[in-house]
């Protein structure tokens, strides 16, 4: 697993132990049935494909695929006048809280020694103030952190250590935050390492041939006591992210995640960076990002995609002209395949200020949730730039 800290062998080794399960591939479906043609920033308007949403005006939220349910509570919250920064929090923590989402908070998948690092960020449009945490261990969820480095202190970003011991002055619980499921997961991973002392399968000489293991037994026994099967861990691609515009154009957004999995402890990725995961202006609207987010802070995502909106872009259009600067400047060849194109997907988001939003990724795959001025709750393809490879 020589590449697994480039994101591509981490999906890698999902797809060959089991866990690219429906979540993955029902997205690369939905891609397909829905995808648009490319579009080419610059090019004369006339001759620009509408995109879903563009002519979407009022409240809205949105965020990446793997939160109908957090675009349906931030709505909720700040259609009760909430404001959007806080509204976005209180949608993402049900993702955070979800045992089941491997990518964020609870059941995060963890860095290379089994130890889940979280990172957050959180941006108001109103008073163009931001929060963030990073590498934030035991606590669940790292968004409400990150609000609150926003909200009680004179900076934005708070890592490690120092995160922690925040987090436990404004009374957040500590807690263990590997499922075990996702400790099954980091197992296995380690052990698919080879040329070392943690024996993998083929290696091992157990379990007894034709013997039941006592993990075994134990499972059928807290199967039956519970009547049913919890099933395989569902693989949902990355990071969540979400942003939200209220009826009087005010925006906020938010990033949070439990990153790379199987990371180096300490490695930080996008998504608590301010400009990187995500990034919001008052007069113009919100964007963040999920995938591999190295490429997104050396290219400035969420802080493109907005500077790109108030050039006039749409934000189906600021979003692909984004992934093209991505494109463009990813040189190093371990990262590009037989095409010159990047091995790795990266998703992007958008919502204007007047309620308009998009979504759009690299490759077909990507897919976003919305909660419309309607109260309606959709998830739609990302437009991808390219057609898969
Ligand atoms: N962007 C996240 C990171 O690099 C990971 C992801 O979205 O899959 O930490």
């Amino acid at each position: 697993m020589g590449t697994h800290r480039n994101g591509i062998g981490r999906r890698r080794f999902l797809a060959g132990s089991g866990l690219a399960a429906a979540g993955l591939l029902s997205m690369r479906g939905q891609a397909r049935a829905g995808a648009q043609p490319p579009v080419a920033p610059g090019e004369p308007a006339a001759r620009r494909a509408a995109s879903v949403g563009d002519s979407h005006r009022g409240p809205c939220v949105i965020a990446s695929g793997n939160g109908p349910n957090a675009t349906e509570r931030a709505f909720k919250v700040m259609s009760a006048g909430v404001d959007p920064a806080e509204a976005v929090v209180a949608g993402v923590k049900l993702v955070e809280d979800d045992p089941k989402d491997n990518s964020v908070g609870y059941g995060g998948l963890p860095n290379e020694e089994g130890v889940v690092e979280l990172d957050a960020s959180v941006m108001h449009g109103p008073t163009h103030k931001a929060g963030a945490v990073a590498g934030l261990r035991n606590i669940k969820n790292p968004a409400a952190v990150a609000l609150k480095v926003l909200q009680r202190t004179d900076h934005v970003l708070l890592v490690g250590e120092g995160a922690l011991r925040f987090a436990r002055a404004h009374g957040f619980k500590e807690e263990n935050l590997l499922t075990p499921e996702s400790h099954a997961a980091w197992l296995r991973w380690r052990e698919a390492m080879g040329a070392d002392d943690w024996l993998n399968p083929e290696e091992r000489d157990w379990p007894r041939p034709g013997k039941k293991t006592l993990e075994e037994f134990l499972a059928e026994e807290a199967k039956q006591s519970r009547g049913r099967d919890a099933g395989p861990i569902p693989f949902t691609w990355g990071t969540i992210h979400c942003s939200a515009v209220n009826r009087d154009g005010d925006v906020g957004s938010c990033t949070t995640t439990s990153g790379l999995s199987w990371k180096i402890p300490g490695r930080v990725g996008d998504s608590p960076i301010v400009g990187a995961g995500m990034y919001c202006e008052n007069e113009v609207g919100a964007a963040g990002s999920t995938g591999r987010g190295e490429s997104l802070i050396v290219n400035c995502g969420s802080f493109a995609i907005v500077q790109y909106m108030a050039s006039g872009l749409t934000p189906t259009e600021a979003c692909l002209a984004t992934l093209k600067r991505i494109v463009d400047r990813t040189r190093e060849k371990r990262l590009l395949n037989s095409k010159g194109r990047p091995n790795f997907n990266a998703s992007v988001y958008a919502l204007r200020k007047d309620g308009a939003y998009g979504g759009a990724c690299i490759y077909p795959g990507g897919s976003f949730a919305v909660t419309t001025s309607d109260g309606e709750t959709r998830v739609h393809p990302c437009a991808p730039l390219f057609e898969a490879e």
